[in-house]
């Protein structure tokens, strides 16, 4: 009955604030610039209050080891590619045309990558919309790869496993990263919503750490961190982070939203887990735990070094 009563009550209010808004981030939303803040992007689209949304916060310790998450294989990751960049409105995104690949982490099939784009918050501060331990980094990269027997996006998303997104970290370093020098030398040139521009060649492998430190890594099921929400989404997230300096990332906060403010906290809070798990690589731990075996049968063999 309460309840009701509260939705007869604020409903008139509400539709006259949202109606016809598009769906925002939490950071552009004010009175004067109305529009639907995550808390309502259920109004842009239902799924967007499913009960497996993402991102998450991860918490290490209740994370479970799973053998069966190998180490990825990245294919035609190394080749490079001129990619359309353009700021969308809500993120700066790249398509990726030449189709590189994953195998392996679990995946049933390979999964080709469609576009890539980033999340951040305000110069550097912190941006990142999955969490490890409440910590959130000061931006994060989604890698959108689709089950490769689709060919548009749109069908993938309807399949519960036809999307598979690889999540990476960043985190401030000292010095610049030099191989995202093309990357935040064409945000100049693309600062206005809507503007594009084409990107000088790059590899994906340039843009991620090197493949020996990709062995840790967390996996659960989740969405679309944007509306639509679709819950079709593989998600993997990488525990190793890439390095930028804090002016690198702060290039990111120089680009527009729609309305000409700055283009900052382009992240979704973090969203329940609702009963999920979430895996983790058992990598790490495994070749750690054989070496120690290793170690210890060689002792009691009496076959360890001499003198
Ligand atoms: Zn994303």
């Amino acid at each position: 009955m309460q309840r009701h009563l509260i939705v007869q009550i604020f409903l008139p209010s509400f539709l006259k604030i949202c109606t016809g808004a598009d769906w925002c981030y939490q950071s552009q939303h004010t009175c004067a610039t109305p529009c639907n803040g995550p808390e309502k992007w259920y109004h842009a689209n239902k799924d967007c209050e499913g009960r497996a949304q993402s991102p998450i916060n991860i918490v290490h310790r209740k994370t479970l080891p799973d053998e069966r998450l190998t180490p990825f294989q990245f294919r035609k990751y190394q080749d490079s590619f001129r990619g359309l960049i353009k700021n969308n409105g809500h993120s700066v995104q790249v398509n990726v045309p030449h189709q590189p690949y994953v195998i392996g982490g679990d995946l049933e099939t390979p999964y080709k990558v469609v576009q890539f784009h980033l999340h951040w918050g305000k110069n550097g501060g912190p941006g990142s919309e999955h969490t490890i331990d409440g910590e959130q980094y000061p931006m994060e990269l989604h890698i959108v790869h689709m089950n490769e027997e689709y060919s548009k996006l749109e069908d993938a998303l309807k399949d519960p496993i036809g999307v598979a997104v690889l999540g990476f970290f960043y985190e401030e370093s000292l010095s610049a990263n030099r191989k995202y020098d093309p990357v935040v030398r064409a945000l100049q040139t693309i600062m206005t919503t809507g503007a594009n521009t084409t990107l000088v060649s790059v590899s994906l492998e340039q843009l991620i750490p090197p493949q020996q430190n990709l062995t840790n890594y967390y996996r659960y099921k989740g969405s679309l961190t944007t509306p639509g929400c679709t819950e079709s989404v593989i998600w993997t997230v990488f525990e190793k982070p890439i390095p930028l300096s804090r002016d690198q990332l702060r290039v990111f906060s120089d680009l527009q939203f729609k309305d000409g403010k700055p283009m900052v906290g382009t992240f979704r809070p973090v969203q329940p887990l609702n009963g999920r798990v979430v895996y983790r690589s058992g990598g790490v731990v495994v070749v750690a735990s054989t070496a120690i075996l290793m170690a210890s049968f060689t002792m009691a063999m009496g076959l360890s070094q001499p003198n």
